[in-house]
């Protein structure tokens, strides 16, 4: 038996963020993760040499959490092209881009035919109002979906099925857009303003980086907690007692170890790798599809991060909202969204995620209580928002509420 001031059950992003805090002020912090490597639903997997993270995920710089955390000139960020190109029902591939970011493509923005002027007009006001107010504001808007939100701001019909919900939907891991407005205008804000990015060598690179901020020996690795009460938690080698026990566990193992906490459905996505030596689009460009097809986006991956790619062949990336489909099925809509026959790619790769982002509906608060009480403390994307940005946020929370729970001075950065 050990005892430690800190026990942190899990190394994903919200533990990996307190126990960095909390080992800073001095204290003895243990991390246990049951996995072989920390970072949970961030990972980057090696399949034939190439870099397929464990669903497409990207980091948006910004992220005021990210930039906390994280060194991220050293993680060597490939930005992607702002905006997304969009497949119509008419066939045309649509451009649109962020005027305030691509002032040239403005005008081509402005006058193309997915849409209309006064769709257009109102989403340029609905974004200029979701600019306009400051977070903490919006984050208080949880009394409303976001199809009711949309809907409010004269949002409907083909700007929100040719373009919001295709959007979103690979966003938010669902596509009735049934989640909290306050969460999708935080995301939306994020898009406009930031510049959306992969690490050169994958996702998994960030939670590398903070897990190596740690101390030799407080992250260990193959340790799965079985149970967990207030200063004591099990695993297979037997009992650790601490001061504080602080559960950053995926919501899904959170609502086993802690019987009543309130627990998010989690929405599934799936994305699928595939290789070719002629890619389909020149740009690291979202693309999408207007029609309800079931591919949500899909972007040449090495357009934006040449080392993804051992050689010169390209790696897309593709993903469906939900449980995986027939991949001739993707390949299918793959040819349609590009515009280009995808018969020689080869498959590479799916990655299959249940339970990739905690449901975010409308009436959760923001952020959720964190201190269970007996210095029982609990962090993770569904205590904030479904993000890195959610998750890190909560791991500081976390943080500074063990750290007041212990006496210690309770304002962290
Ligand atoms: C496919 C996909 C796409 C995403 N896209 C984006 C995106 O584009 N932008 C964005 O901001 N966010 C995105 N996210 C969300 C973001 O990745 C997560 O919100 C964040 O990584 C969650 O971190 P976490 O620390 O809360 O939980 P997790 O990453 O789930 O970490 C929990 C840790 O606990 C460990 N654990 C579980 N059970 C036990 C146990 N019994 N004992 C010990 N350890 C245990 C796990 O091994 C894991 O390491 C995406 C997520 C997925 C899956």
């Amino acid at each position: 038996m050990s005892t430690h001031d800190v026990i942190v059950v899990g190394a994903g992003l919200a533990g990996l963020r307190a126990a960095r805090l909390l080992g800073r002020r001095g204290l003895n912090v243990r991390v246990l993760d049951a996995a072989d490597r920390p970072g949970g639903r961030m990972a980057t997997d090696v399949v034939d040499g190439f870099r397929c993270d464990r669903g497409f995920q990207v980091l948006n710089t910004s992220y005021p959490a990210l930039r906390a955390a994280a060194n991220l000139p050293a993680l060597d960020l490939r930005a992607f092209e702002p905006g997304a190109a969009v497949r119509g029902a008419d066939g045309r591939l649509h451009r649109f881009a962020n005027p305030a970011r691509r002032p040239s493509q403005a005008f081509a923005t402005a006058f193309d035919g997915l849409f209309g002027v006064r769709d257009k007009a109102k989403l340029v006001a609905w974004t200029a109002r979701v600019l306009g107010a400051p977070p903490s504001r919006t984050a208080r808007l949880i009394d409303r979906s976001a199809a009711h939100d949309l809907a409010a701001a004269g949002l409907d019909g083909p700007v929100v099925e040719r373009f919001l919900r295709p959007f979103l939907s690979g966003v938010l891991g669902e596509s009735a857009l049934t989640t909290s407005a306050a969460f999708v205008r935080l995301v939306w804000r994020s898009f406009a303003l930031g510049t959306v990015a992969v690490p050169a060598e994958g996702m998994g690179a960030l939670p590398a980086q903070l897990a190596a901020s740690l101390p030799d020996g407080v992250l260990e690795l193959g340790q799965r907690v079985t149970t967990v009460r207030p200063g004591v938690v099990h695993t297979a080698d037997g009992e650790r007692t601490a001061r504080a026990v602080l559960v950053a566990v995926d919501p899904v193992t959170a609502g086993t170890l802690l019987p009543g906490l309130d627990v998010a459905p989690m929405h599934a996505l799936t994305t699928y790798y595939h290789v070719t030596d002629a890619p389909p689009a020149e740009l690291p460009l979202l693309h999408l599809d207007a029609t309800r097809g079931p591919v949500a986006n899909t972007v040449v991956l090495t357009r934006a991060a040449p080392g993804y790619s051992p050689d010169h062949r390209a790696l897309i990336s593709s993903t469906v909202v939900g449980s995986p489909i027939p991949e001739p099925d993707v390949r299918r809509e793959l040819a349609r969204i590009y515009g280009r026959s995808a018969a020689d790619w080869s498959y590479l790769h799916t990655a299959e995620v249940r339970a990739a982002l905690p449901a975010f509906r409308p009436g959760n608060p923001v952020q959720r209580e964190v201190a269970l009480g007996d210095g029982l403390f609990v962090a993770g994307d569904h205590r904030d928002t479904p993000s890195t940005q959610g998750a890190l946020v909560s791991g500081r929370r976390a943080a500074e509420a063990v750290l007041a729970h212990l006496g210690t001075l309770a304002e962290v950065r």
